[in-house]
């Protein structure tokens, strides 16, 4: 089973959830929860926010499609409607989490996908859709969606309670500047399969995910090993 924090290939991703994914935004991928896959474009500066000690992710709407004479969709306002009148992906987004906010239903569930690489992908977690607006970016309009950690509903598939260190989020900078120090690699025995990004000193026991000194890159054996002898 996946867990946050794991690092896969676009291959699993897709097994994971049963699809092609392509596009970042899949409101409503399944029936239970959306899909948001993060990507850091190489030299681009980091527009999606970790906040609140790892707890709250605040993610960038997406531009217009690229198409013919458009022109440059980072000078266009971020769309809420198709050409046809119906909701973006934006939109949709947009919609539910005004629609949880205003009826105190429950929000929309989305699990969270990272590119840190090419081909080189990281789980991010389930996380709740709790508000959505409109923000004005130098001479444009572009959507920002707030996303929270979920803590009861972390695991969709098998109910367990998640341990602590798996409720914060590790932003992309500190997960970039960790997989160049380690190598990509098992910082115990150099394995580059089936990678964890682990907290040295534990969320519970007063680490951070925030600073990259915190985090290490561990194999799946090295990080199962590490977890059984902390308790
Ligand atoms: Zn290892």
């Amino acid at each position: 089973m996946i867990k946050s924090g794991d690092v896969i290939s676009h291959t699993q991703l897709c097994a994971e959830e049963d699809s092609m994914l392509q596009r970042g935004m899949n409101f409503h991928l399944k029936s239970a929860y959306s899909v948001i896959l993060m990507s850091v474009r190489p030299g681009a500066p980091y527009v999606d926010q970790v906040q609140e000690d790892g707890k709250v992710l605040i993610y960038e709407g997406h531009d217009l499609p690229k198409t013919r004479g458009v022109g440059d969709v980072k000078k266009k306002d971020q769309p809420m409607f198709t050409k046809t009148g119906k909701l973006t992906e934006n939109g949709k987004f947009f919609e539910a989490a005004h629609k949880a906010k205003k009826s105190g239903n429950h929000a929309e569930l989305v699990k969270v996908y990272e590119k840190i690489k090419s081909g080189i992908w990281v789980y991010n977690g389930v996380f709740k859709l709790m508000d959505a607006w409109l923000e004005k970016v130098g001479r444009r309009e572009v959507f920002k969606f707030r996303l929270e950690i979920a803590q009861e509903e972390f695991d969709l598939e098998n109910h367990e309670v998640p341990d602590l260190d798996h409720t914060r989020l590790i932003p992309s900078p500190v997960k970039l500047a960790v997989w160049k120090r380690d190598g990509g690699k098992c910082t115990k025995c150099q394995s580059s399969d089936n990678l964890h990004y682990d907290h040295v000193l534990p969320f519970a026991k007063g680490g951070t995910s925030l600073l990259a000194e915190n985090i290490q890159l561990l194999c799946a054996r090295h990080n199962l090993q590490k977890s059984d002898s902390i308790e």
